[in-house]
């Protein structure tokens, strides 16, 4: 079983855009940390970008094997600049085990955000390309919401990144 972890976005796409932050770096720092905590419980993991580099979707998925496990890194973005909260998607009609890695990483993160004041959204549905196009268990995760100053707030300056992958890789 191998470990993908795809930072979202990346070279000429930026994702989301907050004051003074781009959702394709965030994402990427939090790819980078997470490989690092998955290599150290001796997991096997890998990165489908490891720069600031455009890869279209269909390449982020084309290597997955059966029993790998894809991680998509997101951050969110809304009209409103007030929303907040983490959710953790994965495709519609998913199987057991994809189930069980939404339940698992869910989970750890509930835990993990009660103690820095990022709310639940909850875990939700929806076939992304890269969820459904995967042919492994895969989810994706949107870490918070880039667009509102007063969540970026919660954790800048701060070890979230590092816990936030300490508790994802934990749950694989
Ligand atoms: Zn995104």
């Amino acid at each position: 079983m191998s470990i993908w972890i795809d930072a979202g976005h990346g070279g000429k796409d930026p994702g989301a855009v907050g004051k003074g932050f781009l959702e394709k770096d965030q994402a990427l720092t939090v790819a980078l940390a997470i490989q690092k905590e998955c290599i150290i419980l001796e997991k096997k993991a890998y990165l489908t970008r490891s720069d600031d580099r455009f890869v279209s979707l269909p390449n982020r998925v084309t290597n997955l094997k059966k029993d790998d496990v894809f991680i998509s890194v997101h951050f969110n973005a809304s009209q409103s600049k007030t929303a907040s909260g983490f959710e953790i998607f994965a495709k519609k009609n998913p199987t057991l085990e994809i189930k069980q890695l939404q339940n698992d990483i869910h989970r750890n993160l509930l835990i993990l955000n009660k103690q820095y004041n990022i709310p639940d959204r909850g875990k939700k549905f929806a076939d992304f390309y890269v969820l459904k196009n995967s042919k492994c268990r895969a989810v994706l995760i949107e870490i918070l919401f880039i667009d509102n100053q007063n969540e970026m707030k919660k954790i800048i300056g701060t070890n979230y990144y590092k816990n936030l992958a300490l508790a994802i890789a934990g749950a694989i």
